[in-house]
């Protein structure tokens, strides 16, 4: 079985010392599969109000590049920085014997000096995947907590060709929806919400709505299904969501736009309350969506080949 997981805040759980990881190398190598891993850099807005701050959020972000790179090495991960490497990952098909992907990602960017260079600069440390705003507005544009009024700025709209020019996935997970809508028109490429929702099965801005759904299906991009409690279930219904409850947006999305268009987001280390305890339970969304006569292939679509799909299509050839 082959599953690609399009964001876990992993690498600021490691720099936080948190326990009771949800991913972990040791966790997922119990699973027996060949699995991907984006692992998203995230420095929290708040540091940038305090003294110093862009120097902060960039020495943290540099503490995240090299825990990766040490990650990576400890446990034989295989980092994704090319077609090439997707290919690989596809290839695993006949080897019996699990392997690990990588994929690291940045989550909301704080430039020091309006400059664009800063996306080279990430694109040269392994960089392939980007969200350019996280919840608050910056340079590039408004995140969900933004200006409603407001899209991509015209940094933004250089950021994202300069994504395109680069091979660096664009996520539009955090964007509010008018600077998805301006992603939507500048991308040349196909963009990607790496953990994100429907917003008529569990209303929260974090999630798509009908429209957003369909513009990014005709982008030919990709949503990975986001686990947290609070975008699978409105929190006025008061329960924690449970594995049915990913299945129904799942369900949703499918029926709206097809099944090419849904991936897995988990959000695992970043979230407290989660549909699935940790990365073991992984298994149950497979079983669940084959007990409800899913296609094989479909299956495989949504837990890897529709992002294969787009990462194939995004990044460079070597
Ligand atoms: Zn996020």
């Amino acid at each position: 079985m082959h599953v690609i997981d399009a964001h876990c805040d992993t690498l600021l759980a490691m720099c936080e010392k948190k326990e009771n990881m949800q991913y972990s190398y040791e966790l997922v190598n119990t699973l027996g599969f060949h699995y991907m891993q984006f692992f998203a850099m995230f420095c929290p807005p708040s540091l940038l109000k305090e003294e110093d701050g862009f120097a902060k959020s960039e020495k943290l972000l540099q503490i995240m590049m090299n825990l990766y790179q040490k990650m990576t090495e400890q446990y034989s991960y295989n980092k994704v920085l090319c077609k090439k490497d997707i290919i690989d990952f596809e290839k695993k098909k006949d080897d019996q014997n699990p392997s690990f992907f990588s994929l690291l990602s940045a989550e909301g960017v704080y430039l020091s000096k309006n400059d664009i260079s800063y996306i080279d600069y990430l694109y040269k440390n392994n960089v392939r995947c980007l969200s350019l705003t996280w919840n608050p507005s910056n340079e590039f544009g408004q995140g969900v907590n933004g200006d409603s009024k407001k899209g991509l700025s015209d940094l933004g709209i250089r950021a994202v060709s300069r994504c395109n020019e680069l091979g660096i996935l664009v996520d539009v997970s955090h964007a509010n929806d008018r600077t998805f809508y301006d992603i939507a028109s500048v991308s040349k490429k196909p963009f990607v919400a790496t953990h994100s929702n429907s917003r008529y099965v569990c209303a929260h801005k974090r999630n798509m709505d009908d429209d957003m759904l369909r513009t990014l299906a005709k982008a030919q991009g990709v949503t990975g299904i986001n686990y947290f409690s609070d975008f699978l279930v409105e929190k006025e219904k008061n329960k924690t969501a449970d594995v049915f409850d990913i299945i129904k947006h799942i369900e949703y999305i499918a029926a709206l736009i097809g099944v090419n268009y849904i991936g897995l987001g988990s959000d695992f280390d970043g979230i407290d309350k989660a549909a699935l305890d940790d990365v073991t339970k992984v298994p149950d969304i497979i079983n669940m969506l084959l007990k409800l006569n899913y296609k094989e292939d479909e299956v495989n679509n949504i837990c890897s080949g529709n992002f294969i799909r787009v990462l194939k299509e995004v990044l460079h050839d070597e």
